[in-house]
């Protein structure tokens, strides 16, 4: 993007940002800010004011560099992504880097993929800057796991398959499966989205269906959600596995009746000529079939 047309853009975005009497970016603040899934689209008004302001911008992998051309001419843009397995070292560095730019008075965006407290670590570099007292604020995004789905035609909670939903992230403190009480969530949670669970996928699978979930329950795979590469695999839980080996990172995994939905609300299909089914339970819950 040009100069002169970044200039004006940010024009654009400070009227507005005042017209909507949004908080003004202090010196000596960090801004822990979500940036939406993928598509540029989903960044809140707040985040996008957020990037046209800030003196520095620590950004995530997942983070769509389109957004960064709103920053100003002058504002350090900072690579922050984290390498599998290199996590922990990283992050206190990333933490104590934020605490040092503020405290040398700059306006420091820490912007993160989907939402900052979504299995994004946004807590834990809240809370150095609490133990450091750097005032923060935080710029809440759309979740993969929400928006995602969203553009994958799948309502993450529908009134007639699912009242409650689980989120969970396959890849615990040690890079394991986490510890949960899979017998619980099998029984108590209609719908459940995993996150970071491409490579656990069949494992994940395994304890569902010994907790009792059914073999032939819909599930789906969802990835580079809302991006141009976007690519949604529909399969069975006992699937799951399998499905999760052929597709590619980021993905967000569904497992629920809801996922039959999509072949009524893949709104994404219908543009490029699929045929929507405007009744997709027609077949009755698998439940129901027993
Ligand atoms: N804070 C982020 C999640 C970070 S954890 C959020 O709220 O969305 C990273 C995981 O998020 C990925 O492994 C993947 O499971 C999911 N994810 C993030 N962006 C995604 C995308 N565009 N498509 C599919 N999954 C995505």
């Amino acid at each position: 993007m040009s100069g002169l047309k970044n200039a004006a853009d940010r024009t654009a975005i400070a009227r507005l940002a005042a017209s909507l009497e949004l908080p003004a970016f202090e010196s000596g603040w960090v801004w822990l800010a979500g940036a939406g899934p993928g598509d540029a689209g989903l960044v809140t008004m707040l985040g996008l004011h957020a990037i046209a302001s800030a003196d520095v911008i620590l950004y995530d992998a997942l983070v769509n560099e389109a957004l960064l051309s709103f920053a100003r001419p002058g504002a350090d843009i900072v690579y922050a992504g984290k390498r599998r397995g290199k996590a922990s070292a990283k992050q206190g560095d990333i933490s104590n880097q934020l605490v040092a730019l503020a405290r040398k008075g700059k306006r420091v965006l820490r912007l993160k993929g989907g939402d900052p407290f979504v299995f994004g670590r946004g807590g834990e570099e809240a809370l150095t800057l609490a133990r450091a007292s750097i005032p923060f604020r935080i710029v809440p995004g759309v979740t993969a796991g929400i928006g995602g789905l969203a553009y994958a035609g799948i309502p993450v909670t529908h009134r007639d398959t699912n009242h409650a939903v689980t989120f969970i992230t396959g890849h615990g403190v040690d890079g394991n499966v986490p510890a949960l009480d899979w017998n619980a969530i099998s029984r108590g949670s209609p719908t459940i989205v995993l996150y970071m669970a491409l490579a656990h996928a069949d494992e994940i699978a395994a304890k569902l269906m010994d907790a009792g979930r059914p073999a032939n329950e819909p599930a789906a795979i969802v990835s580079d959600a809302t991006s141009g590469k976007q690519n949604v695999r529909v399969t069975a839980l006992s699937e799951l596995g399998r499905a999760a080996k052929q597709s590619d990172a980021p993905a967000i995994l569904v497992i629920g009746e809801n996922v039959k939905l999509r072949e009524g609300l893949d709104w994404l299909g219908a543009m490029s000529g699929k045929l929507l089914d405007a009744d997709p339970l027609k077949r009755g819950l698998l439940s129901d079939a027993g």
